[in-house]
């Protein structure tokens, strides 16, 4: 562990004891696999085809393709890309050394901090 990891990781102890994203960051990791030299590359990639998948989804839904009764099966189907879309994170998280609950700590702490100064509309990564 370096000593960023383990500076994130205390943080993170200290500010959400019970967070069980690491679990899940652990277990995903043994479905992880790509080659080596696609590290990064390859879960950024999936990343962005999931949350297309997702988009392409809601923008049937949108467009009026699912009639009212099987609204619970698409959602489920969202579901299950939102939790592709989580598989890309964690993976990719992993593939730059970062635990998947530090980064959930850190934009929930992020968030809070837009919210207290007013700032969370507008854009800007770093407003
Ligand atoms: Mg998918």
């Amino acid at each position: 562990m370096t000593w960023l990891e383990y500076e994130m990781y205390k943080w993170q102890e200290e500010r959400y004891p019970n967070m069980q994203l690491n679990e899940y960051q652990d277990k995903a990791r043994t479905y992880a696999i790509y080659p080596e030299e696609y590290r990064i590359t390859y879960p950024a990639l999936g990343l962005v085809g999931e949350a297309g998948e997702i988009a392409n989804k809601v923008k049937k839904i949108m467009r009026g393709d699912v009639k009212p009764e099987a609204m619970e099966q698409k959602k489920l189907e969202v579901a299950s890309e939102i939790g592709d879309v989580l598989w890309y994170c964690a993976a990719l998280a992993q593939d730059i050394g970062i635990s998947l609950s530090v980064i959930a700590t850190q934009n929930l702490d992020k968030l809070e901090n837009r919210k207290q100064r007013d700032a969370i509309h507008g854009d800007g990564d770093n407003r």
